[in-house]
Parts: structure tokens; sequence; C-alpha cells
């Protein structure tokens, strides 16, 4: 396999992606704003351009893996230009209006959207189990699985724009509410004197059992690393897509506005740069655990 690729957006899941697309054998053109990104992609064996649409120029399929809707909508308006591109697979989480509006714009320039986003952190990124959310006409799905079976495993949430935005927003949501939760209800249990470890086992055998009190609290809460490696900035966009999403189709969601609340107050704690675990420091803070 010795087809070309590109790939824009090297950070926490973009370089790990890049580096199995290497792996399987595709040769990559990258591009990153930041030099650090580019460098470590090019000691892996990528081909850094310049520019994102030098990118374009170069390969057929372009994958994205940027941190905003705002950012993956300026990227492709550089991209569209490009002489090679026929086909954006965008693995970003930008919400339902956002993949609406991109699949528009690359269309005027006979450009195949394919929504991808994604889930399994730096973990399934860097081992090549993500789970892959993919809406895309199913005409462009034999096309386009070779690529996405590097990454991980492809579900599809059907072919409109918008779906698979749609199912990643609502796993992501559930996600940032299980380790909101889970944090308030251990910092109880722990400040009322029960052992930290003695409680993730009770919880792990009962029914509150969930990813952060199987994975993310013991592995990055209980030894004090504090890095799942998503950035709490990241999990507060996602939640906030998620409520005006839901917003504009009329649906309340309180339990959401508590998550998104509790990001806001973790962002103000511990700066722009926390991680998502540092939620459960807020909580370790307010009751003197
Ligand atoms: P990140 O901030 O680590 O990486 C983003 C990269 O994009 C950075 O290297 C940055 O320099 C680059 N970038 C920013 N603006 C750019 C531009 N204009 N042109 C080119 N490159 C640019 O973010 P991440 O954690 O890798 O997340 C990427 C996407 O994947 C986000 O949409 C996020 O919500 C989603 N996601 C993240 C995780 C996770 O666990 N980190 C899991 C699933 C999905």
């Amino acid at each position: 396999n010795s087809q070309k690729i590109g790939f824009i957006g090297l950070g926490r899941m973009g370089l790990p992606m890049m580096t199995n697309l290497l792996r399987s054998g595709w040769q990559v053109h990258v591009f990153d704003t930041s030099a650090d990104a580019c460098s470590a992609a090019q000691a892996l064996g990528a081909i850094v351009e310049q520019s994102v649409q030098a990118v374009a120029d170069s390969a057929e399929t372009v994958m994205l893996s940027l941190p905003t809707p705002a950012i993956v909508e300026s990227v492709l308006s550089q991209l569209v230009n490009g002489k090679q591109v026929s086909r954006v697979i965008d693995l970003s989480t930008i919400g339902i209006r956002a993949a609406r509006r991109a699949q528009e714009i690359v269309s005027k320039h006979d450009i195949h959207w394919i929504e991808a986003p994604v889930s399994g952190g730096v973990t399934g990124a860097s081992a090549g189990t993500l789970t892959l959310m993919v809406s895309c006409p199913a005409v462009l799905r034999e096309a386009i699985e070779p690529v996405l079976r590097a990454l991980g495993t492809v579900m599809y949430a059907g072919e409109a724009p918008g779906l698979a935005q749609a199912a990643k927003l609502a796993n992501n949501m559930l996600s940032a509410a299980a380790l909101v939760a889970s944090s308030e209800a251990i910092s109880m249990a722990v400040k009322a004197g029960v052992e930290p470890t003695a409680l993730l086992g009770i919880i792990n055998s009962s029914s509150g059992r969930n990813t952060a009190t199987t994975h993310k609290i013991p592995n990055e809460v209980l030894s004090r690393r504090f890095q799942v490696g998503f950035a709490n900035k990241l999990s507060h966009k996602d939640v906030t897509l998620c409520i005006e999403e839901a917003a504009s189709m009329g649906i309340p969601m309180p339990v959401s506005v508590a998550i998104r609340e509790m990001l806001a107050i973790t962002t103000a704690t511990f700066g722009d740069n926390a991680d998502i675990s540092d939620v459960a420091r807020v909580l370790e803070q307010w009751s003197g655990i």
C-alpha cells in the first residue's frame, strides 16, 4: 500500500492516528500550525507540507483532527482550493450544525464530506482501537473503509451530514457526566472515611460502575497523574455543543448544564491546560479530602 493520504492536526489524537496510517503503509502528507508537531511527524516518517493547501495539492483523501468547529471551518476554506483533494474525512468533534455547514462548503467544490468523530482517547488512538462513528453517503463506504480500519472499528450512524456528530455528542456528554457524577459521589464516601481503593472496588462490582470508576479515576486520579489526555477545555466544548444542538431542537438539558458548570469551574481553578480528570481535584478541594 503506497497510496497517499493527507493529515491535518497532529495533536494528542492526530499524531498517534497518523502513526497508525504510516504503520499500515500509507504515505502521509501532514500539516500542523505547531512546528513541534510537524517535526514529531517527520521523525516518524511523514512528509511535512508547508500549508493546508499544499496537503490538499498532494492527496485525494485528507483527514482532519482539529480542536474546534471554527478551526475546522477555517482549514476547510484553504483546503477546498487544493488540486488533488476529492474527499475530506473529519475526525474532529465539531457538532451537528457545523458538520452540515462543512458539508455544504466542500460539496460546492465537488469534494465529498465524510464525518468520522472518534472515541477511545489517546490510548485508543495509539493502539488503533478507536471507535469511529461515521456518517457519509453509502456509496463512499467501500473507498474509505481501508483507511478508517487502520485507526479502529468503523460504526455507521447513518448517511446524512451531522448524524455521526449527533452520536458523538451523545456519547461524550455521557462520558463527561460519568466522570463528574463519579467524582462527586466518591468525594462524599471518602470524606465519610471509606478508603478510595476499597470504595472503587465496591462500586465496580455494583450498579454505579462506569468508565470513570473503572479507568479514569483509578488510573489518573488515585495515581495523582491527572493525565487522561483529553483537555478539560475540549470536554467543555463538547458538552456546550450538546446543549446548543439540543436547544436548537427545543430540548432542555438540565443535567448537561450542570456538567458544563463543573467543567467551567475546573478551568477557572486549574487553568486552560487542565485535563478532564482535574474535575476530581475540584471535588477533593471542596470536600477537603
Ligand atoms: P489537540 O489540541 O491536542 O490537537 C489539535 C492539533 O491541531 C494541535 O496540534 C494544533 O497545533 C493543531 N491545529 C490547531 N489549529 C490548526 C490549524 N489552523 N491548522 C493546522 N493545525 C492546527 O486536540 P486533540 O485532543 O488531539 O483533539 C482533536 C479532536 O479530537 C478534537 O475535536 C477533540 O474534541 C477530539 N477528540 C479528542 C479526544 C481526546 O481524548 N483527546 C478523544 C476523542 C475525540
